[in-house]
């Protein structure tokens, strides 16, 4: 296998070791986890390059990239080399305490690739963590605890995350322990955004400059700006949750930059470590320099804060976007993989809307059922695709950004295939 393989799918999907092992998991793990089907998961038993093999020998190519995570694929060498050269020398270190050298080496290159300013950072492990330390940075910062968010947000789960995440379904259980102190704005509407700025509790304007779990909605052109504006006027901290569209995705490092805007404040996560857990939340050194100085203990830190793994990880994972330019080769491979798409499937009567940026694509149809439907062909295929947005009407396709533009063009042929 060269990593960047045409699917070869040998049994039914999912085969029959995947199926004893979802039998097997049922009994040890709590069953809001992992969907049991129909169909049932599958389970990976290897990665390289594009390429997925699962437990029963099937080669799948991800066109979604674990969710966005994988975007140098798996098991590039560079990713494998650091993992490697740093669990042999330190696997953990002393979070807020004594940190490892990593730690500075990943973080001295974040503030070097990010846009200008952003430099100054909190570490963690999730990307909700990483909104997590967003958050409580604008109401440190700021003083003000309430937040503008935007109706179809997605910014994790945890009780801070979860209060700006729109969907009714993640938060009606846990409403009893909400803050309650986001409001939510149309996604789009520079004028309900800016009324709700003017009210005088708000310290932060939470979005996703494209928004994923929503479905891949794009802003309408402007919108980001206006934000920055409208946060400038009322002395609001300008946060954006690039979780998803951070780091190349889009064909900038961040998406915002698509519209010239510079958050206060940046949460990355997922391509962070090229499939390793750590995430990032950056801010402008003005408004980070709002939280009080450690006085020995830190008010906001986890045990594996800047773990050494994850440091190493990260700081390969950017080290080879800067060598292999990947983040110029979303720009031009995207672009030539969406004219593509245009041309083979644009005119589908059942597709509502073929949009992207950079590597982050979404085929958007009208009938639900059909597209659930859409994507089981292609994963029965060997393409794994995700569902994204209400009822997932909408197929995100978020390729590692190391992907060969011969697979993409295969993928375009099987969309049309799985399309009639
Ligand atoms: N923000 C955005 C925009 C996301 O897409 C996600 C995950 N899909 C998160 C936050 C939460 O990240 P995690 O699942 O790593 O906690």
């Amino acid at each position: 296998m060269t990593g960047q393989d045409l699917p070869r799918i040998a049994t039914e999907v999912p085969g029959p070791r995947s199926r004893a092992l979802a039998e097997r998991l049922a009994a040890v793990e709590c069953a809001e986890v992992t969907w049991q089907g129909p169909p049932a998961p599958l389970f990976w038993k290897r990665g390289l390059g594009a390429n997925l093999v699962d437990v029963d020998g099937n080669r799948f190519v991800d066109l979604c990239a674990g969710f966005g995570a994988a975007a140098l694929g798996y098991a590039h060498p560079a990713l494998v080399a650091a993992l490697s050269a740093q669990a042999g020398e330190l696997q953990h270190a002393m979070g807020d305490v004594f940190p490892a050298e990593v730690k500075v080496q990943l973080l001295e290159t974040l503030a070097r690739v990010l846009p200008h300013g952003l430099g100054s950072a909190i570490l963690s492990s999730s990307g909700s963590d990483a909104v997590e330390s967003a958050l409580k940075t604008a109401l440190v910062a700021t003083g003000k605890p309430g937040v503008i968010a935007f109706e179809g947000a997605y910014h994790g789960l945890g009780f801070g995350s979860l209060d700006a995440t729109w969907r009714d379904d993640f938060r009606r259980p846990f409403l009893a322990r909400l803050a309650g102190q986001t409001r939510f704005v149309p996604w789009g509407d520079a004028d309900a955004a800016r009324r709700a700025a003017r009210a005088g509790d708000v310290g932060a304007i939470l979005f996703e400059p494209i928004q994923g779990r929503g479905g891949l909605v794009f802003p309408p052109r402007g919108f980001l700006a206006e934000l920055r504006a409208i946060a400038d006027e009322c002395g609001v901290l300008l946060v954006a949750d690039e979780v998803y569209t951070g780091l190349g995705r889009t064909g900038r490092w961040l998406a915002c930059e698509h519209e010239g805007v510079i958050p206060d404040v940046v949460a990355l996560g997922k391509a962070l470590g090229g499939g390793f857990p750590i995430s990032a939340c950056v801010g402008r050194a003005e408004v980070m320099r709002r939280w009080p100085a450690s006085q020995g203990e830190a008010l906001h830190t986890s045990t594996h804060l800047g773990n050494p793994l994850g440091c190493a990880a990260a700081l390969a994972v950017l080290e080879t976007f800067e060598r292999e330019s990947l983040v110029t080769r979303a720009d031009e491979v995207g672009a030539r993989w969406q004219a593509l798409l245009g041309k083979r499937i644009g005119g589908n009567a059942r597709v509502r809307e073929l949009r992207g940026r950079g590597l982050l694509v979404a085929l958007e149809f009208d009938d639900a059922a059909f597209a659930r439907a859409a994507a089981g062909r292609l994963l029965r295929a060997g393409w794994v695709v995700l569902g994204e947005g209400p009822e997932n009407r909408v197929l995100a396709l978020t390729p590692p950004l190391t992907i060969a533009e011969r697979l993409l063009e295969a993928a375009a042929e099987e969309l049309a295939e799985a399309l009639k």
